[in-house]
């Protein structure tokens, strides 16, 4: 099966920066999505349209297809207990914080003793990403899974 609108595709991949260093990797289980849900980066769904299950897939991502580019203005002043999950956090950590429309990923500039002050932008904006894709299965979402509009099973949504 190709992957199209409406397939379920489980991928493992790597993610490198623009000097070939690997930023991520997948882990143990697969990465899952929906084709065409919007769930998934839309260069790099893209660039699976019409692959299938064994494929390798190589796309490098410019900033504005990828995270965005980095904003200056973006450094904020949030109290140490808005941190989740992190007693102790460094320098150069990424962290969940929680925002107006839910938790995001900062990077910790400066830690104070009650303040901290994180960079808000996405820790991949600015960066031009190539992406390794191996893909491991193409099947056909469930009826259920169309009307929830994401994946169920393995990697995928548990309710
Ligand atoms: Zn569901």
């Amino acid at each position: 099966m190709e992957i199209g609108q409406n397939a379920v595709v489980a991928f493992r991949y790597r993610l490198l920066n623009d000097q070939g260093q690997q930023l991520e990797a997948s882990a143990e289980e697969t990465t899952v999505y929906l084709h065409g849900a919007g769930g998934m980066l839309p260069g790099l769904e893209q660039a699976l349209q019409g692959k299938a299950a064994g494929d390798q897939v190589t796309v490098t991502l410019e900033p504005h297809e990828a995270y965005g580019a980095k904003h200056p203005d973006s450094v904020q002043r949030i109290p140490l207990k808005h941190l989740r999950g992190k007693k102790k956090p460094r320098p150069g950590d990424v962290v969940a914080v929680n925002g107006e429309r839910g938790p995001r990923q900062v990077t910790i500039v400066k830690v104070g003793k009650f303040m901290v002050e994180v960079d808000t932008n996405h820790p991949l904006a600015g960066m031009v990403l190539t992406f390794v894709v191996d893909i491991v299965e193409v099947r056909p979402a469930t009826a259920e899974e169309l009307a929830h509009g994401h994946v169920h099973g393995p990697g995928g949504h548990h309710h």
